[in-house]
């Protein structure tokens, strides 16, 4: 965004062969000697960019163009483009200069540009969804165990004060809180101590209750059945 335009740019990270053409709305995928057929993603943009100018305009602020394009991040993809708005990523950095010294005139002014900021910062909700079903994969698909940070392996080992990495030797004193947050993004609200046993790879039921006390995270529910709300402590 400047003073004379936004940009919205719709970011596809697709492999494998890409055709576009506009004349048919269609965005047409060819990979492992299989077709596939995907909606126009200029018309989604073209949508948003509409449903944008709408926003602003409810905000009372001044009419500004907005520029939509369509951009391909994968670096292995084949793209055919019959539209000028829709290219690899690779391009775009020449399309912004070539808008940045175009012409128009300056509608916005600082204040403006620096109160529809603010309104962005406001406004934004997170896109919740269930990861699993978006990827079609099942509770089994996922490596657990703590996540090394240094060499990027797991399972980390429990050892006394923290957690220690058989392949690089590295330790960390709080590696499960980063399992424990991907647990929360991935299954939800709340973890019992058998869930949080198979997730963290850990045998005891007592270093699971000792390690979710430190946190200081609240149990709820009876002796037996009790979980943890991990809401109390991780956002989404
Ligand atoms: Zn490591």
């Amino acid at each position: 965004m400047n003073e004379k335009r936004i940009i919205l740019i719709e970011v596809k990270h697709m492999d494998g062969e890409l055709h576009y053409d506009d004349s048919s709305h269609q965005l047409l995928q060819v990979k492992d000697g299989c077709k596939k057929a995907y909606p126009d993603p200029l018309l989604q943009v073209k949508r948003q960019a509409h449903q944008l100018e709408k926003w602003i305009k409810t905000h009372s602020l001044p009419y500004i163009p907005i520029e939509p394009f369509v951009v391909f991040t994968h670096p292995s993809a084949i793209l055919s483009s019959s539209h000028l708005r829709v290219f690899p990523s690779d391009y775009l950095p020449f399309q912004l200069n070539t808008i940045a010294d175009g012409s128009g005139d300056a509608v916005w002014t600082n204040n403006e540009q620096r109160s529809i900021m603010n309104l962005c910062y406001q406004n934004h909700t997170p896109y919740v969804y269930d990861v699993l079903q978006k990827f079609q994969l099942k509770a089994e698909d996922l490596m657990k165990g703590v996540l090394c940070e240094r060499c990027i392996s797991l399972p980390m080992e429990k050892v006394y004060g923290g957690w220690k990495c058989p392949r690089c030797e590295s330790f960390s004193n709080n590696a499960h809180v980063k399992a424990l947050n991907d647990y929360y993004l991935l299954f939800g609200d709340s973890i019992s101590n058998a869930e949080l046993r198979e997730f963290l790879r850990l045998p005891s039921r007592n270093t699971v209750r000792k390690l979710m006390n430190d946190l200081k995270i609240t149990p709820i529910g009876t002796k037996r059945n009790a979980k943890w709300d991990l809401k109390s402590k991780f956002t989404q």
